[in-house]
């Protein structure tokens, strides 16, 4: 059984050969970008904001209006909620040694049979991917069996924009449908070891410096 998660499932379709070289073999690091490092610094502070009312530094306090809404939303919150699923759908703990699937949801609010989830984006709002909130969605269903309807969202902060989608709970099948082919191409890596390469204009930042793109990519 193959262990994922959205973002592992996500580098896996940029590129097989890097996810193998960097997830599977860990032959190599990906260092954190600017970017990165900024979007982890603004979750841990809009976390700590939700969760204790911890205040926020200068910078991020245009974040507030924002924030202020999602705290005053009616329901039980959880921030950073882990959760992990076994092979059958069924809840197991975050570290379990037989899990599936696993990941985190930047804030879960459950109110009775309905439930938010958001995760909060600091890049751009361009090309919203909500594949990742359906992924939340399964497992909140799996998690909490009283939920029968979920609105989860893509919030940009920078842009104060949300993009999100309504799921119910006798969507589920339809949902999985959306990992399984990747899921089957995964598999089917694993099992035969090819792990095909997907060049793009990117390759010049992969850290796999032993692919033959990531060179030809630097000469130009
Ligand atoms: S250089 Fe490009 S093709 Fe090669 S592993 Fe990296 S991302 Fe994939």
């Amino acid at each position: 059984m193959i262990k994922w998660s959205f973002s592992g499932l996500k580098d896996f379709i940029n590129c097989p050969r890097q996810y193998h070289e960097v997830k599977v073999l860990r032959n190599f690091i990906k260092a954190p970008t600017e970017q990165m490092l900024y979007g982890t610094a603004v979750h841990a502070a809009l976390e700590d904001y939700v969760r204790d009312g911890t205040s926020l530094a200068k910078n991020y306090e245009r974040f507030k209006p924002m924030l202020d809404v999602l705290v005053g939303l009616p329901g039980t919150r959880y921030t950073e909620h882990k959760m992990a699923l076994t092979g059958d759908r069924a809840e197991c703990g975050f570290d379990a040694e037989d899990y599936w699937v696993r990941g985190i949801a930047d804030l879960l609010i459950i109110d009775d049979h309905k439930a938010i989830i958001i995760d909060y984006k600091t890049g751009s709002a361009r090309y919203p991917d909500l594949r990742q909130m359906k992924l939340m969605a399964l497992m909140v269903f799996a998690y909490f069996p009283e939920v029968t309807s979920i609105r989860a969202g893509l919030v940009f902060v920078m842009h104060g924009t949300i993009v999100s989608e309504n799921y119910n709970r006798d969507m589920v099948e339809s949902m999985w449908d959306v990992f399984l082919p990747t899921l089957t191409r995964l598999e089917a890596a694993h099992e035969s070891g090819a792990w095909s390469p997907n060049p793009t204009p990117l390759c010049g930042w992969c850290p796999v410096d032993t692919c033959e793109y990531r060179e030809r990519k630097r000469r130009y």
